[in-house]
């Protein structure tokens, strides 16, 4: 990478200590994933130079030809992806993408409802601390207590009780299969509307094996640094002609100002790999990484959340261990393995503690690494847990610097940006 031919030294510097952060832990973040230098060489281009307000052909700024055919590329790769008939591919992020929906849709006060944070919702679901649970009426669903998944019954049945005028179906912590058509049944029935935000799993619905929910939501929204493998960024979809006019004027003017033309450069250039057939073996690879790790962490004595996984998160209960999940992740991360601590459904933890992690394999598939590699990571997290349930959240720093050693080894077997 570049950074050595950086002239600011201060910060090529900090860039160069993250790189080889990156290059030297195995990074179990489900949120996060390693893109491509193509995408890298896209976002660090020329166009980050350019103003363009508008959309191609209608902008308000010359000289726009070029972005022009930049944006017109990563908005036709996207509907191909995924199926849509229309799409926006400006949003700057995950959360200005659902913005831009409750924009174009809401009034402030009306009532949306979406899963609950505590059970695997994003925080832009309604939240009390962002601006859809400020300006909007909350009301939330939860999943069962008795197996984790989203009781659609009890959906509809709390649609039919308040009446949402928007429903959003999909999550952050949630590792199963969501029935896509069943909320889009509930919405009709409740005169709502269906947004899904299918940030996590859009890689995986690109690649055919997670439900698209494109056919079903009203308006589908993604960030695409998931599993999608892209830029940081979000994207809107549609198959309504008329919502897709009332979105793009959500998103510009609406929400946001000039797009971020070299990251939407670096959008149609992940786009464009994840149209390669190679990128469905990544996703399936992807899948049974993450099976291979529940069952892994089953067998050691660990909870699932849910049993298990159709996607490429693991939600882990470390309740059974008696380990916290905020010492399980300053652990794990001092062992050279990165996640994030977890509320799991129900938990009886405040949600700076939480009594779970969250697991992903999108990273550690994108560098290589197989089913049985993933099978030595999750016993590698139950030595580092298994350490913290005898020695106490401080954890045992001999385990820790033997795991640490092993996680050294697989990483350099799986170089990344190398050379
Ligand atoms: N939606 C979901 C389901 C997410 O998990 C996230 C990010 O974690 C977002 C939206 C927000 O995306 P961003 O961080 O790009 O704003």
């Amino acid at each position: 990478l570049d950074t050595a031919r950086l002239s600011d030294n201060a910060v090529a510097a900090a860039i160069g200590r993250e790189l080889g952060r990156q290059q030297n832990q195995i990074e179990l973040i489900a949120s996060e994933n390693i893109v491509s230098r193509d995408v890298l060489i896209a976002q660090g281009s020329v166009l980050t130079n350019k103003y363009a307000e508008g959309y191609p052909g209608k902008r308000y700024y010359g000289g726009c030809e070029y972005v022009d055919e930049v944006e017109t590329l990563a908005i036709d790769r996207v509907k191909r992806l995924f199926g849509a008939a229309y799409a926006n591919v400006q949003p700057h992020s995950g959360a200005q993408a659902n913005q831009a929906v409750f924009l174009a849709l809401l009034q402030p006060g009306d009532r949306i409802m979406g899963l609950s944070l505590a059970h695997g919702g994003h925080l832009t679901h309604g939240s009390s601390v962002t601006m859809s649970g400020k300006w909007f009426d909350v009301v939330d669903y939860q999943v069962r207590e008795s197996d984790q998944l989203i009781d659609m019954e009890a959906v509809r049945a709390r649609a039919l009780e308040t009446r949402p005028k928007l429903i959003v179906a999909g999550a952050s912590a949630y590792p199963r299969e969501i029935d896509f058509a069943g909320f889009r049944a509930i919405a009709d029935e409740v005169g709502a509307y269906l947004m899904v935000d299918m940030a996590h799993y859009a890689g995986l619905i690109a690649a055919g094996l997670y439900p698209n929910p494109v056919p079903h939501a009203h308006i589908t929204t993604s960030t695409t640094h998931k599993t999608l493998r892209g830029p940081r960024g979000g994207i809107i979809l549609t198959n309504d002609e008329a919502l897709a006019k009332k979105l793009n004027s959500a998103v510009f003017p609406g929400n946001q100002g000039g797009p971020l033309m070299h990251v939407i450069a670096a959008k149609a250039v992940a786009f464009g790999e994840a149209l390669q057939p190679s990128f469905r073996d990544y996703a399936a690879r992807v899948i049974a990484n993450a099976r291979a790790l529940a069952a892994t962490l089953k067998a050691g004595g660990l909870d699932i959340v849910s049993g298990g996984t159709d996607c490429h998160m693991v939600l882990v209960d470390l309740r059974p261990k008696g380990v916290k999940g905020r010492d399980a992740e300053r652990a794990l991360e001092r062992a050279g393995l990165t996640c994030n601590k977890n509320a799991i459904p129900f938990d009886p933890e405040k949600p700076f503690v939480t009594s779970g992690i969250r697991l992903g394999t999108s990273a550690g598939t994108t560098r290589g690494l197989s089913e049985a590699e993933f099978i030595r990571v999750g016993q590698l997290v139950l030595k580092v847990v298994e350490a913290l349930a005898v020695s106490g959240p401080e954890g045992d720093a001999a385990v820790e610097a033997e795991v640490l050693a092993e996680v050294r080894r697989v990483c350099a077997a799986h170089p990344i940006y190398a050379g």
